[in-house]
Formats: C-alpha cells, structure tokens, sequence
C-alpha cells in the first residue's frame, strides 16, 4: 500500500502563509543592540582630540553583528568612516546606503577588482607601486582621481610597502596625476601586549619608525593626508597612537583589548547569543551524555538539550567548560557539544521548560558571560569567537 504525503493529503491553501514567516527566534540567534554601538563609539571618540577621525572597523560582517546595522549606529556615534575587508564587503555596505568612505583593509591586486572598488566609490588599500600604477591607469582611464590609502609596513610583515623603499617609491608616486592619496597609514602588530608601554617594546619602536617615515616624506602636517596607525589596542594605549584617524574593532563592539583597562571607560557589549530549550529529558546517575559518553552523571539528572552547536559557531572544545544562563542562575553545559545542539544540566530547576530562552553570551540579571572568557576557555581570542558564529544565526536588532 502506498502511503500519500503530507503534501498530497492535506491542502494548505487554508492556511495562506502560516509557514511563511519562521520567527527568528525559533531556534537560536545573536541579539545586537544598536545603541550599545553608538554609546561605544561616542565614548570611545571622547578619548581623541578633537581633530582625530574615528573609522569603525566592520569587516567579518561587522565582527559577527551585521555590518550594516553596526555601521549605521557607529555613524549615529560619530564614525567618519568605515573599514571592511574585502571587495564584497565594501560593496554590500555601499550598496545598502552607506555614504561615508569605506577603506578595503585587504589588498585589491588585480585592474578587475581595483576598477571595481573604483566604480563603487571604495578606497583601496595599496601596498606597491605596481597596484599604484594600476590606479593611476584607471583614473586616466576615466579621467578622474582614483581615491586610496597608501600603507607602509613597520613591523607587522604583512602588507604595505616596505618601510626601507617607500620613501623612494612616494618621490614617484607623487607624481602620479590620477590618484589622490587620501591617507597613509600602517598597523600594529603587538599592541595589545602588557608591555605596550615601554619605550622599548615592539609597539613604541613601530610607532617611531612611522613617525620617522612620515617626517622624511614630509607629510607629518600635510591635514590633506590622513595618517593614520591604531586600532582598538594602540587607541587605548596613549595619545601618542591617535594621529588623524583611529581604526577601531574590538572596543568599539563593547570589548577591551588590553588587560589593563582605564577604570573610566565603561564598554558595553553589544552582542547577545541566546537559545531556545528544544527539549528536556531526566536521565539516571550512571549515564554517558552526547558523542563518545565521556560525561557521566553522577546523580539522577535532568538535562535541557539547547538548538545550539559548533555548526553555529560555538567552539567544540569549549565542551564541558562554560555556563549557560537562565533567569540570574548558572547551569553548567555538560558532554560534548555536538554539530546542531547541546545539553545542560538543569538538575533541580523547575522553571526551565521546552521553549524557554537561555543565554551563551551576555548579561541576565547579574551574571554576565563575555566572548574574552569563552576566547580563554577555548585557547583563542575573543576576536576569533565573535567572527565564528554563523549565517545559520539570525541577526536580530534590539534596544
Ligand atoms: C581589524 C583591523 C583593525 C581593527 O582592529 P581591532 O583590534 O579589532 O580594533 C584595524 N586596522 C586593521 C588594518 C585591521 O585589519
């Protein structure tokens, strides 16, 4: 006997739509609070003298928030421009409405992708004199200024000219007629590290050789080209870092980079991940938990399993090692987390039920869990949990 399908028996035409709007909340999501963003940036702003630009780093989708959410509540704070990674990056932001300049922080090499970031009005970063030359060749082209930032390398090894050749290389590009060198800037490589400080650690000695850089293309006063060096860590460190733009990530989503932290700067996170109780069972003492059974009760237990796993970005070996919060408690995850979901130990909870809201990231009540201790946990950096969770996250604003 042939069973009909679902589909075939019933008709759905009684019900329009009930199926065409899955909550977002259904299952597990990232909440982002918009203003949280814009109170980071204000404060983070009323750290710089009053000259000194602020460009809201928004690359990896914004550090995991939605690029495009966290740009236009940085621009509320008072952002004058943004910087994304990548060529798709750059136009997905341009071409949801963005107006200020968008700085490409990776290298564009190729006349496709440079002509591209040209027609859709994204500066390049640019590390050579060939890419130079590209731009010089497509502004002719066109018969306009191709817009760009030159970065030198000071320290970091990774892209910028070489700090020992571009003064050289500057003398020519100076005489290119199609490009307008809108900044020149470079980037720290340690700054984050406790030694910061000290006039012989590796971030003071990148500083001074930029400085030192600047003063013989004679640039160092030259308002028409912003200089630019810090991102969260060299913002946070002093001063002397700020120069005519900051490039702050980290903080401005809430975090600090460094250990030592001015008392008088409150961040506040913007990001909150939370779950759904998908479903809720009591297990015997004696009984193996999730793959491999390697979590064993050792009491009769009662487990909520949450719609959550690696597959959304929560490091696998974070397994055994965080909380899970509930209406100010702390319960503890336990057995290994597996592709789509997890399981928590509720034992003694009554007010847990299917359908309930627990929280991975963030604050309730008093209890808070921040991205830097799941980075400690799961031997990396918060930067690398916040860009980690998924699509398969949705992105919801709230206040
Ligand atoms: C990512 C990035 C930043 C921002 O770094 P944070 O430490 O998150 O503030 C700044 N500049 C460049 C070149 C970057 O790639």
């Amino acid at each position: 006997m042939q069973i009909p399908q679902a589909n075939k028996r019933f008709n759905f035409d009684k019900y329009p739509n009930f199926d065409k709007d899955i909550d977002p909340k259904q299952r597990a999501w990232i909440e982002v609070n918009g203003e949280a963003i814009e109170k980071n940036v204000r404060q983070l702003r009323s750290k710089l003298g009053k000259s000194c630009q602020f460009m809201a780093v928004v690359k990896a989708d914004g550090y995991g928030h939605d690029a495009k959410l966290v740009s236009d509540y940085a621009v509320k704070g008072g952002a004058s421009e943004l910087g994304v990674a990548t060529l798709k990056e750059g136009i997905k932001l341009r071409s949801s409405g963005v107006k200020k300049p968008i700085l490409i922080l990776g290298n564009l090499y190729t006349k496709k992708d440079l002509m591209i970031a040209f027609k859709n009005d994204l500066l390049p970063t640019i590390s050579s004199l060939r890419e130079c030359l590209i731009c010089n060749n497509i502004g002719k082209q066109f018969g306009l200024k191709f817009s760009l930032h030159l970065k030198v390398d000071t320290g970091m090894s990774r892209l910028g000219f070489e700090s020992d050749k571009f003064i050289q290389e500057f003398e020519k590009i100076k005489s290119f007629e199609n490009i307008s060198i809108e900044g020149i800037y470079s980037h720290l490589s340690s700054a984050d590290e406790d030694n910061s400080l000290d006039p012989k650690s590796s971030t003071q000695l990148q500083r001074l050789k930029f400085r030192e850089l600047l003063k013989q293309i004679n640039v160092d006063n030259n308002h028409n080209i912003k200089i630019h060096l810090a991102n969260s860590a060299g913002m946070l460190l002093s001063k002397d870092f700020h120069f005519h733009m900051v490039r702050v990530g980290l903080s401005m989503y809430g975090y600090s980079p460094l250990a030592k932290i001015d008392k008088n700067l409150l961040l506040k996170p913007a990001l909150f991940l939370k779950v759904k109780v998908a479903f809720i069972r009591t297990i015997d003492k004696g009984v193996g938990v999730s793959y491999g059974g390697k979590f064993v009760t050792c009491r009769k237990t009662k487990l909520a399993i949450l719609s959550i796993g690696y597959a959304d970005g929560v490091p696998r070996n974070l397994s055994g090692k965080i909380n899970v919060i509930y209406n100010n408690k702390l319960y503890p995850q336990v057995g290994s987390i597996t592709m789509d979901q997890m399981m928590v130990d509720i034992t003694g909870s009554t007010e847990i039920r299917i359908g309930s809201t627990m929280v991975l990231l963030g604050s309730d009540g008093d209890k808070t869990i921040s991205p830097l201790e799941w980075a400690i946990k799961s031997n990396t950096i918060p930067w690398e949990i916040l860009c980690s969770f998924k699509n398969r996250l949705p992105r919801v604003q709230v206040d």
